[in-house]
């Protein structure tokens, strides 16, 4: 995976590659699907909800770019993959997701792998987390119509924002970086996530 679907596509990072090589992506997929944990794609992890394609989730992890001791808010934890990625890199995680049952699943391991700095939360990310702001980095896993203003608000200066913004169908990859002279953005590719759900997300369905 990490040769293949990482480092053959851009991630040049070491430190990144070196924790995917060792956070095992196997413990957060539901164990019908252990056997594609490693496959390049998504996978369903309950709830009408996905743990993101390998690519995806390095591919985010490298614009955060997150250094040892970073405060990091995380909207969206999902199966906690992307959680343990940065609390592996050295971060201290926040990490907020909007249904409990995937939160209680993905706690249950953190707590097996022994992650540390990763407190969590069931809420809606779209507001942040003001509490602990401000944060150097805020990653969103999930689609939003458009960038929720909280999170430009809870960023630090110097920090950065990942988040796919676009139509439910498809979105595209955006960086936000705080400077000495406001935000700027850059755009990094296609992609489709899940609806980012909440006051300043897509309404829920049905
Ligand atoms: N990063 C995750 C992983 O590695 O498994 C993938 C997350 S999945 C693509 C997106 C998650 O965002 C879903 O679990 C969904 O419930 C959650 N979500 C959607 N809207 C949310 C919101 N407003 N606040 C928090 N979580 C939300």
């Amino acid at each position: 995976m990490v040769l293949h679907q990482l480092k053959t596509r851009g991630i040049s990072s070491e430190k990144i590659l070196s924790a995917f090589s060792q956070v095992h992506r196997h413990l957060f997929v539901p164990e019908a699907y252990a056997g594609y944990a490693y496959h390049d794609r998504p996978l369903p992890i309950g709830e009408g909800q996905t743990i993101s394609q390998p690519y995806m989730v390095a591919e985010m992890t490298q614009l955060l770019d997150p250094v040892p001791g970073d405060r990091v808010l995380e909207i969206g934890t999902g199966s906690g993959y992307q959680t343990a990625i940065l609390s592996f890199l050295g971060a201290v995680v926040y990490t907020i997701e909007r249904n409990g049952l995937l939160l209680e699943n993905a706690e249950k391991v953190f707590r097996r792998i022994g992650m540390k700095n990763i407190s969590s939360m069931t809420g809606d990310g779209t507001i942040g987390w003001e509490e602990h702001a401000p944060y150097d980095g805020i990653i969103v896993t999930a689609g939003s119509p458009d960038v929720p203003p909280a999170l430009l608000k809870q960023l630090a200066p110097g920090g950065r924002l990942v988040i796919p913004v676009g139509p439910r169908s498809s979105q595209s990859l955006k960086l936000y970086k705080r400077t000495g002279s406001g935000i700027i953005s850059s755009e990094h590719g296609g992609c489709v996530f899940v609806p980012l759900v909440g006051k300043h997300g897509w309404p829920a369905e049905g």
